[in-house]
Formats: structure tokens, sequence, C-alpha cells
């Protein structure tokens, strides 16, 4: 039997700043973790354990376009926590989630009413049960499929999943909830789905993000629009990456002019706060009856309170215009590079949203340029992504694209 020494018992009260943290092991295997462990975040940059800077070209997948330690951020919570109410319920009113429905319906230039949830999935899991209610209520009770694009990517609940096109993410979990399929992006394909007569509704992202920062063309959102109205089909916006302000608009879909029947909204929202939206026209709304959907958490006055700051900062035309410019200025700086290096296939994007196809597999990119201090995603196996907070100056971004050159090994010599 081996003796307990002493110190094993005074370890923990004494940690070494450089031992590995015990919890990482606890987390389960659903993400790929790079080694790092981030502890400080201030403007547009993260900074490690060893006090090492990363200039954030992801912000944390979308939500965070304000950045690190916005001071009306901060405010905000305060705010909201001088009044002790972190939570409410939604058996009561509160004032701060009523104000963030009205101001996201004015925004959205067609919506009458909103409903909040806690994430992306949710959003649009809440979505395709609103276009059913609507469907039975309407006199359509046939009309219950949910059509997906190629290429999408909803979320990876049990329904949203049925809308997402990634094999890998599905095949495991089969099957997944009925009456949700993928369509081709094609719109005699999707004329011919609509004429059966059974489809609800089809749900689309502006610009698909997961599915490799694929930009719809204005044209085919506009065909779509008309396609759906003339089959009595409503359309679901999901613009949970795409929206407030990440393309230069409040909304990604406001570029080509269409109007949606539903929008969903997430990660950017709360500033991190885990909160998302559900925007629906009058004729949805008054579909909807008490106890058709429902959540603890959804749109609590704290979240609301800092999803207002969020929506006022992001809707600002001042921010949306510096987004538009610069985001001119990104696309144009990196298709030069796609122009003088071969190692680039395409590019494209939109706004503070783009994407890079490379030979080589995106991930061995996102290593190096992590090695060098610069935090980008991927968008796929060989398509890099790109998402800087909105508040990100010119200069910084000029500083990102140098370092991503270097880990393309596109430097000019
Ligand atoms: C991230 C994302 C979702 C899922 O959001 P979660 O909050 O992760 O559930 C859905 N749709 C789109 C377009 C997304 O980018």
């Amino acid at each position: 039997m081996t003796a307990i020494r002493v110190h094993d018992f005074a370890e923990p009260e004494t940690p070494v700043a450089s031992a590995p943290p015990s919890h990482r092991d606890a987390l389960l295997g659903t993400y790929k973790r790079a080694p790092m462990q981030f502890v400080r975040g201030a403007g547009v940059e993260m900074f490690d354990a060893d006090g090492r800077a990363y200039l954030d070209f992801a912000s944390g997948i979308a939500v965070n376009a304000l950045g690190y330690g916005d001071p009306g951020v901060e405010q905000a919570i305060r705010d909201a926590m001088s009044t002790g109410l972190i939570h409410v319920s939604n058996l009561y009113h509160t004032a701060p989630g009523a104000a963030l429905a009205e101001r996201l319906c004015d925004l959205s230039g067609f919506a009458s009413h909103a409903f909040f949830c806690n994430s992306g999935a949710e959003a649009n899991e809440g979505a395709f049960k609103f276009v059913r209610r609507w469907a039975r209520e309407s006199g359509h009770p046939e009309r219950v499929e949910i059509l997906g694009l190629r290429g999408g990517f909803h979320g990876r609940l049990f329904a949203s999943l049925a809308a997402t096109d990634r094999p890998g993410y599905r095949a495991p979990f089969r099957p997944l909830a009925g009456g949700v399929s993928v369509a081709e992006r094609d719109i005699a394909e999707l004329r011919a789905a609509l004429v059966s007569g059974t489809v609800g509704a089809v749900i689309v992202e502006p610009v698909q993000g997961e599915g490799g920062v694929r930009v719809l063309e204005p044209e085919f959102l506009r065909d779509l629009r008309a396609l759906t109205r003339e089959h009595g089909v409503m359309l679901i916006v999901d613009e949970i990456q795409t929206g407030l302000g990440r393309t230069g608009h409040v909304f990604a879909y406001q570029a080509s002019g269409i109007e949606p029947d539903l929008v969903t909204l997430a990660k950017p929202l709360a500033a991190g706060l885990p909160m998302g939206a559900i925007l629906v026209t009058d004729e949805i709304a008054r579909t909807i009856q008490s106890g058709d959907h429902g959540t603890t958490f959804g749109g609590g006055p704290l979240v609301a309170s800092v999803a207002l700051h969020v929506v006022g900062r992001l809707s600002d035309p001042v921010m949306l215009k510096h987004v538009r410019q610069n985001g001119e200025w990104l696309g144009d700086a990196l298709r030069q590079i796609g122009e003088r290096c071969d190692r680039v296939r395409a590019v494209r994007g939109a706004g503070y949203m783009w994407g890079i196809d490379v030979h080589e597999k995106a991930a061995a990119v996102v290593l190096r340029a992590l090695a060098s201090g610069l935090m980008i995603l991927t968008a796929g196996e060989h398509t890099l992504r790109l998402l800087p907070p909105l508040v990100m100056t010119q200069a910084d971004l000029a500083r990102g694209v140098a370092s991503l050159e270097d880990a393309l090994g596109c430097r000019a010599v």
C-alpha cells in the first residue's frame, strides 16, 4: 500500500499556473478544441493563459459582433442587474422583452410579432412549429412539410438537423424529424416540389454560412419569394448568422428587397448571452394561441436588456455603412490574394462574412493562423471562413489579412 503524502492534499489549494486545466477531460468530446485556453478579451483581441494576443476574425462564430469589453454591454448588464431581475418567467410582463420585440419588428419591415428563445436551433424549431400551426389554422392541414436547401445549415436538434444538408451531422442520429427535408438550390426543382401542395415552408440562409459562405443571388431569393407566394408557401429566412449587420444590412434579405414570412435570429443578438428570436407576420401571429409554444428562459429581462443595446448598435446606419465599406475593402484584399496565389481557389462573401476555398485542408490553415496569432474558422473541409467583429477597423482588418496571407503560404516573395 502506498503511503499518502501530505502534498497530495495541499496541491488543490496551491494550483500551479502552468498545470493543464483539470476540467477539460470532463467535457464531452463534441468539439475538437485548439490547445490554448482563453482568459481575457479586449477590443478585437483575445488573450490566452500565457498572455499571447490573438486578433479575432471569428467572433466566437458570429456572436461577438461588438468585440470584447464593450462598455455599453457592460452598462446594460449592470443596469439590468440593479433591478434584481435576471429572470421572471413568461407568465408575467417585463419591459425589456416587449421593447425588443417592437424594435426588431420595426427593423424587419414585415413582422408584427416576436417570440424569444435561447439559441439558433431552437428558433428554427419554433419557426417550423409556427408554420404547421398556421397551415392547420388556415385550412391547409396537408401543408406539413418544411424544405431546407442544398448546402444549408439550420442547427443540430431533430427538426433543424433534418433541414440541414450535412450527411456527417445527420446520419448517426436517424430517424430525424419527419416532414423536414433538403431540396436542390434550384428554382425549377423547387417549383416541382411545391406543386405537390404539401409544403408549408421553405427555409433559406441568404448567405449559407456553415455550408461554405455561399451567397444566394438576390435574383434567386426574389424568384423563390415569388414562387412561394404563388403556391401559398411560407418563406423562413434564417438570419442566425447573417442577421444584425453581418452583411452590412440589418437583415441580409433586405439587400434583395424581399419580405419573408418568418425570420430567425440568434448568434449576435445578446452579445454572447444565449438568446434567439423568431419574427413572424401578422398572418402567422393570428394563428398562434396560448400554449402553442413555450420556453422557460426565453426573453428574460437581463438578456433582452443586453439585446436592446446590441440591436441599437448594430442597426445604426453609421455602423452598417462601416461594415459595407470595410467589407468591400476586405473582399477586394482577399480577391487580390486569390489572383496572385494559386493556393486560393475562390473568394466569396459580403460585409464582414467571407469564405476562401483552398486546395489543402482548411483546418491546417486555421492552425497555422492560430500559431501566428490570428483566429479564423472553417466552413467545410476546404473553405476558410472569416467573421471579424463588426467593430473592427480597416487597419485591424489589414493586419489580419497580412497574417492570413502568411498562414496561406501566399506571402509575396
Ligand atoms: C449557428 C447557426 C444555427 C444554429 O444556432 P445554435 O445557436 O448553434 O443552435 C442555425 N442556423 C444558422 C444559419 C447558423 O449559422
